[in-house]
């Protein structure tokens, strides 16, 4: 299915929950993550109802890849000059939260509260 009506990030990219929005077009939507570990932490997720990484097919090789290409652009424009990190969780072990797939891009200067 393209979108989950329990999922609360499908629920972010139909606007039904609120969210600061840093990016958006046909396929990606990126947001200031709810409870940030940096001083800039964001998540970038397809529009694509993906629940986990565990459900990534060849056919999303070009989704991913925009992903992560547009994550450092964004940290740029958020003034981010120092680096940063890219974290995605997966499944219980990787304690993933959310079941739609999210790229996390933190930085900004040290300390963070995590990570
Ligand atoms: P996970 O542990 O699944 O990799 O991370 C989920 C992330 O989503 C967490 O960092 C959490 O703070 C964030 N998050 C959960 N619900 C919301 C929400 O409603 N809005 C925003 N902006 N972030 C959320
Ligand atoms: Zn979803």
């Amino acid at each position: 299915m393209s979108q989950d009506p329990n999922c609360i990030f499908c629920k972010i990219v139909a606007g039904q929950i609120p969210s600061k929005k840093v990016y958006e077009d046909d396929d990606l939507l990126a947001f200031h993550d709810i409870h940030p570990w940096a001083p800039v932490h964001i998540l970038v997720i397809p529009k694509l109802h993906i629940a986990s990484m565990v459900d990534v097919g060849p056919e999303h090789q070009a989704l991913l890849g925009k992903m992560m290409t547009l994550s450092p652009r964004l940290m740029k424009e958020l003034g981010v000059t120092n680096g940063y990190r890219h974290l995605i969780n997966t499944g219980a072990d990787g304690r993933q939260e959310v079941p739609h797939v999210h790229l996390h891009v933190m930085g900004g200067p040290r300390p963070w509260s995590k990570g």
